[in-house]
């Protein structure tokens, strides 16, 4: 792994140079940050879970036609990715009003919101990801009309295609964040999803409880983060029924410094 060109380190992943051309390796660290990385910590096992659903997610995307990054998973902890040009916008998709939403139009928490509403962040660090209007997109050129159609309706269709893949188990999407790439092929870019779709950047609720089983976790102190991720693995399919063997082979691999 060191001995891999690595390309780029985010709060939650590492990206290093694909085994060819146009490609990338995600790694999934257990890093987790909040707050615009104020807090950090670190949720064991978190990056093992979450490249698994991430994996699975995409998967079932690409299979109802969203063009993704995702290539295939490698190992425990990277998948092998399309390497695109990552455009500067967060989207949000929100069903249920929470976090900032609820905190800046004073919306409480929970509120079922009468029609999704898709909302776009500047990626921008030192400016705290701020939100922004389709007037600033067009206006600085970070995406073309066209793209951000595209976008839109992608978003829109992740949003069916999630809601229903999570009701079937029992959870709520309350929403989520997604991030767009473009791709050249010849003189021609399109627009694929890319990044991950992870319970880092969902919100997801438990039906029955409301129960909370994602990153506010973290971020509210509530505590077990990591069985929050496992279970959301679990009730996925992902995780044999009653034991968590993948992650204690991956805690046994860290421990022996692998
Ligand atoms: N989100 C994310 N990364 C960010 C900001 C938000 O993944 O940098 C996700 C977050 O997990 C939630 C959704 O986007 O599912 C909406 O987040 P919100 O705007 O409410 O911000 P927060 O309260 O989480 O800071």
């Amino acid at each position: 792994m060191s001995r891999r060109r690595q390309i780029y380190e985010g709060k939650a992943k590492i990206l290093y140079e694909g085994p060819e051309p146009g490609t990338l390796i995600q790694y999934f660290k257990d890093d987790a940050t909040a707050f615009n990385a104020q807090k950090k910590g670190t949720i064991s096992g978190k990056g093992v879970l979450n490249n698994r659903i991430s994996e699975h997610v995409f998967t079932l995307l690409g299979t109802i036609g969203v063009p993704t990054h995702f290539i295939r998973r490698l190992n425990m902890r990277e998948q092998l990715i399309r390497q695109v040009e990552i455009i500067p916008i967060e989207v949000v998709v929100r069903n249920v009003a929470a976090g900032s939403l609820s905190k800046r139009l004073g919306i409480e928490e929970g509120t079922q919101l009468p029609r999704t509403i898709i909302e776009y962040y500047y990626k921008d660090d030192a400016l705290g990801d701020p939100l922004i209007a389709d007037e600033h997109i067009a206006c600085f050129g970070w995406a073309s009309q066209e793209e951000m159609n595209d976008i839109a309706d992608m978003a829109v269709r992740v949003n069916d295609f999630l809601c229903g893949l999570f009701a079937a188990i029992g959870i709520r999407l309350v929403d989520f964040k997604l991030e767009f790439g473009r791709i050249w092929e010849n003189d021609y870019a399109r627009v694929i999803l890319a990044d991950e779709i992870s319970p880092d950047g969902c919100r997801l609720w438990d039906m029955q409880t409301n129960e909370k089983l994602d990153k506010d976790r973290f971020r509210r102190d509530l505590g077990g983060e990591a069985e929050a991720y496992q279970e959301v693995a679990r009730r996925l399919g992902l995780l044999p029924e009653g034991e968590n063997s993948v992650l204690d082979l991956d805690q046994h691999r860290q421990k022996r410094g692998k």
